[in-house]
């Protein structure tokens, strides 16, 4: 096991995508396998010690980010154990560190495609689990959730729990197991979550399965040491169309009839983004407005697909010849590049301007989505704030990315934050769809779920975490 105890050598391992600042801790460690992951936990637990775990650091969140205690990195489990296909689909088993794009190659290679699709691909397939991430094609197949068929957690006694879905599951919301002897009856929260994407706080229903617990805990509850995941064969082809738009309100109008039409992905950029990507590629149509970036898969014909969305395209005012198509892989690529390149840059432009990016995460449910952008438009064109939307339009998922350029500016973006944090709940959306509530969003934790919902969160974190060493600070104000 590596540990690291010089503060100028484990900076990076207190920093992410969010840009939360002021992480400090005692030292790192890194261990090569379960059962010293399971050592390190019994003995921090019997001395209290805080620990943060590490992934990739590319949350948007604050959740690696430790303020104390130690950090235990995931790094070194990167094995890819096992990958089987089947007459249809497969499974892979696989450690916490893989990388999500290691895990997509291996796949490839075998014929099998995973299908969590985030626009960052530098992820470990842990943080992934543990924020219940999802990205693009999440229209069409849900998030990681879904994905997940087995998983090994180490909880903060060092204990180490195998869970299969359908193997332990809740009566009602009362959850019972034992693990080494230990009987543990967890009241689950008796909350309703919304009908949309949701990162946010723990996953709890009538009659869950116990794996559900542990996706998107955000490593408060255990370590994940082992993950067994779903596969499905790889798609024949793709069909990648970049369509731009005249008025950004086309582009909504177009997305709401395009989920009939179900496509694998749906991916908004507004004008501001489209500015941005001008700037970058000269290439991209000039009067274009707003664009959506969407894949399909081809079934039966090229023709078929191409007459499919070239009808729909007309409709809400795209010209055809503004439209740009990719029909083979490389292409594809460097289409979901352009798309990359607008997160990306959200991090840069923060980090220039010295002040903290605010970025929402809301989903709200699909029918409302047009009411949530025009509330989007008006607050934020008042404001003077240098602002993009973009995101996951096929989820009415979309990100609002306020760049603050001074200290009003980051206030007025803080306040505006919030207003659009209680538009989405009053919708009946979530507070974060995908990123996970982290550091960053605590406080709209309890205006989803209100203060009964903290607590009987809280009291399943107590149960399995007694003396509240894992993920301090991520989900409750715990530091
Ligand atoms: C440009 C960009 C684009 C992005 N696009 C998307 C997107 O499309 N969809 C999306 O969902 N997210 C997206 N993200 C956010 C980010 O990639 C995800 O949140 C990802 O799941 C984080 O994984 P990580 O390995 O970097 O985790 P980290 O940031 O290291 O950690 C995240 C959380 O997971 C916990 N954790 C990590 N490993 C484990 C483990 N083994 N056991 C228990 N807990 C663990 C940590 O303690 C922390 O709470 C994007 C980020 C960037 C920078």
């Amino acid at each position: 096991m590596i540990i690291k105890r010089d503060p100028l050598n484990f900076q990076s391992y207190l920093e992410d995508s969010s840009n939360l600042k002021g992480g400090h801790a005692r030292y790192v460690v890194i261990p090569q396998n379960a059962p010293e992951i399971s050592s390190v936990l019994k003995d921090a637990n019997s001395k209290k010690t805080p620990v943060t775990i590490s992934g990739a650091g590319t949350g948007q969140a604050g959740a690696r980010i430790a303020f104390g205690g130690l950090v235990l990195s995931t790094e070194k489990l990167n094995a890819i154990k096992d990958i089987k296909k089947f007459d249809e689909g497969g499974y892979a088993v696989l450690e916490p560190g893989v990388l999500i794009k290691d895990l997509k190659e291996a796949c490839g290679k075998k014929g099998l495609f995973y299908t969590y699709d985030p626009t960052e691909q530098t992820a470990f397939v842990g943080g992934t689990i543990a924020t219940n991430a999802s990205g693009a094609r999440s229209f069409r197949y849900g998030s990681t959730r879904q994905c997940v068929k087995a998983l090994k957690v180490i909880l903060a006694d060092g204990a180490i729990l195998s869970l299969r879905r359908g193997g332990i599951k809740a009566k009602g919301r009362l959850l019972e197991f034992e693990v080494n002897q230990k009987h543990y009856k967890i009241n689950l929260p008796t909350y309703k979550m919304p009908r949309t994407k949701n990162s946010a706080g723990y996953y709890a229903e009538d009659n869950m399965d116990i794996v559900d617990l542990f996706i998107g805990q955000e490593g408060t509850l255990g370590v994940i040491v082992e993950a067994e995941l779903k596969l499905l064969e790889k798609p024949k082809e793709f069909f990648t169309c970049f369509a731009f738009f005249p008025e950004e309100h086309f582009a909504w109008n177009f997305a709401q009839d395009a989920y009939n039409a179900n496509p694998l992905s749906l991916e908004y950029l507004d004008n501001n983004c489209i500015k941005l990507l001008q700037r970058m590629y000269h290439n991209v149509p000039g009067q274009t407005k707003a664009a959506i970036l969407f894949e399909d898969e081809i079934r039966e014909s090229e023709n078929a697909i191409i007459e499919k969305w070239e009808k729909l395209l007309s409709k809400h005012g795209v010209s055809l010849d503004n439209t740009w198509v990719a029909m083979n892989e490389k292409t594809h690529r460097e289409f979901l590049d352009k798309r990359h390149y607008i997160g990306e840059q959200m991090g840069e432009m923060a980090k220039r301007s010295g002040f903290t990016k605010v970025h929402t995460d809301l989903a709200v449910p699909k029918e409302k989505l047009p009411e949530m952008l025009q509330f989007y438009k008006d607050n934020l064109s008042k404001s003077n704030l240098e602002y993009f939307i973009f995101g996951h339009i096929g989820d009415a998922h979309l990100h609002v990315n306020m760049i603050p350029s001074g200290k009003k500016e980051y206030n007025k973006a803080r306040e505006l934050e919030l207003e659009f944090v209680k538009k989405s709940v009053a919708l009946g959306g979530t507070v974060s769809a995908e990123h996970g509530i982290g550091k960053t969003k605590r406080e709209f934790l309890k205006l989803l779920y209100g203060e009964k919902g903290i607590r009987e969160m809280f009291a399943v974190k107590k149960a399995l975490d007694p003396n509240l060493i894992l993920g301090r600070g991520n989900i409750f104000h715990l530091l």
